[in-house]
């Protein structure tokens, strides 16, 4: 979208294929897992964030496939056909999918939250286990279906953690036969600190505010298997343990998506370990100068797999080509401009560290919240994200409590079955 919006400026005709119809702002998923905002709320349709320029054409496709010599994108559309899309310039953006490391069985027994739809079905989850816990018999059970882990300690696992610890105590006040604040939330990750790309005293500010909380960090715990009634994990000793949750959501992996590879393999490109295509200074294939890569798929000098490289890269990538496109000079080699990173860990905490300034507690949550506000799509969505955090604020209650799968079965497969995307060569590993 950075891309389409620089280069819709220009002379040129833009096609944005998509298999989704909406612009997701991943930052703010963990709030749509955890009911707190609408999954419209933080993703606006693509065919609107661009209305504006009349010479972009949205097409709700999968791509499957990439002919570089022929200059065409295989895509499958709506109506099941596949169709061939010419294209003198190519920039693939396709993202990231979650990755269990070798251990796709895994994805069957956990809830993984990187689309919007997996979001939507974490937050029936949640909401389902409560209702079942309140419903359970003995006190084993009431504690197993309150017993939540989450593989990976990243800013995805320690926010979803913070959040859960949250939500555990706002619900208190709504159930009468369970004590919700009591839920058991462990946050495992094989490493030896959570936000491990932070520095040590922001860690240890994590580390420290999430205990407190309540949440359960098991640190230096490799993840051996998962089943439907939680989590085995191994430590650097060789002990294993076993962690009880009925409900074990998966933030751990990731992978580029597989068109990288399929790209990198058509150019005759390098193809890293996770997938991503490795490109030139300038974000084009080797040899094929106007085919580009950016963002999650694409591997420039290493850059980590964030919105920022992206969104820089889809700028940049658009200038080259209009200047081409014009006759003008070319840009220099892309370079990436660092805006620092953040994670939130509760309502009023969060640690960010931008331009060698660190923060933590209140002032970084402001921060946060002001640069994620900001970095929304569209007005209507920042002023609709703006209040329901002060309703939030103000009732202490998470406004979407909608259990929206019409069989709620709690072994979870036949709601997992329904979200996963279709078949073909744009799935994630985990399917
Ligand atoms: C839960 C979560 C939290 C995050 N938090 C942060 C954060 O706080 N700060 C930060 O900087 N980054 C964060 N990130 C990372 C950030 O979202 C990504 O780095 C960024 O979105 C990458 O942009 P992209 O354009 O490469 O890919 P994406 O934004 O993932 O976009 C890829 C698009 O390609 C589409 N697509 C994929 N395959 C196909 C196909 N075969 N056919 C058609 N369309 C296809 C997808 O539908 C999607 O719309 C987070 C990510 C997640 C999952």
């Amino acid at each position: 979208l950075a891309a389409a919006h620089r280069l819709a400026r220009g002379p040129v005709d833009i096609t944005v294929v998509d298999r989704t119809n909406h612009h997701l702002f991943s930052p703010l998923l963990y709030q749509v897992a955890t009911g707190i905002l609408a999954a419209g709320e933080i993703a606006p349709s693509i065919r609107k964030t661009l209305r504006r320029h009349t010479n972009v054409r949205v097409t709700l496709a999968e791509a499957t496939g990439i002919d570089l010599d022929a200059g065409h994108v295989q895509v499958c559309g709506v109506d099941g056909q596949a169709h061939r899309l010419g294209y003198d310039y190519l920039i693939l953006a396709s993202g990231a999918v979650d990755s269990y490391f070798g251990h796709d069985q895994w994805a069957a027994h956990s809830y993984p939250m990187k689309t919007l739809a997996q979001a939507v079905a974490l937050r029936d989850r949640i909401l389902s286990a409560y209702e079942r816990a309140a419903e359970a018999s003995d006190a084993h059970a009431q504690r197993d279906w309150t017993s939540f882990a989450l593989v990976g300690a990243g800013p995805t696992g320690v926010e979803l953690a913070g959040q859960l610890a949250t939500m555990a105590r706002q619900l208190h006040r709504q159930f009468h036969t369970i004590n919700t604040e009591q839920a058991r939330i462990t946050l495992i990750d094989a490493g030896p600190h959570a936000l491990a790309a932070f520095p040590a005293t922001l860690r240890a500010h994590a580390h420290r505010s999430l205990t407190v909380m309540g949440v359960d960090l098991r640190l230096g715990a490799q993840t051996v298997d998962v089943d439907d009634t939680g989590v085995t994990v191994q430590t650097h000793h060789g002990a294993t343990d076993r962690i009880s949750a009925r409900t074990v959501i998966w933030t751990a992996g990731e992978a580029a998506s597989p068109l990288g590879r399929l790209l990198g393999e058509a150019a005759g490109a390098t193809v890293d370990r996770t997938g991503r295509v490795a490109v030139n200074a300038d974000c084009g294939l080797p040899g094929h100068p106007r085919a580009f890569a950016i963002g999650d798929v694409a591997n420039h000098n290493d850059l980590p797999g964030l919105a920022e490289p992206a969104m820089q890269q889809g700028w940049y990538v658009a200038r080259r080509i209009r200047a081409q496109v014009a006759g003008r000079p070319q840009p220099g080699p892309f370079r990436y401009r660092d805006l620092g990173t953040m994670a939130t860990i509760s309502p009023t905490d969060a640690v960010a560290d931008a331009f060698g300034v660190t923060l933590s507690g209140l002032p970084a949550k402001i921060a946060w919240a002001g640069v994620h506000v900001g970095f929304l799509a569209g007005w209507g969505n920042r002023a609709g994200v703006l209040a329901r955090w002060a309703g939030a604020v103000a009732t202490h209650t998470h406004a979407e409590q909608v259990i929206l799968s019409d069989r709620v079965e709690f072994g979870g497969r036949v709601r997992r079955q329904a979200v996963a995307a279709p078949g073909g060569v744009g799935d994630g590993a985990r399917r």
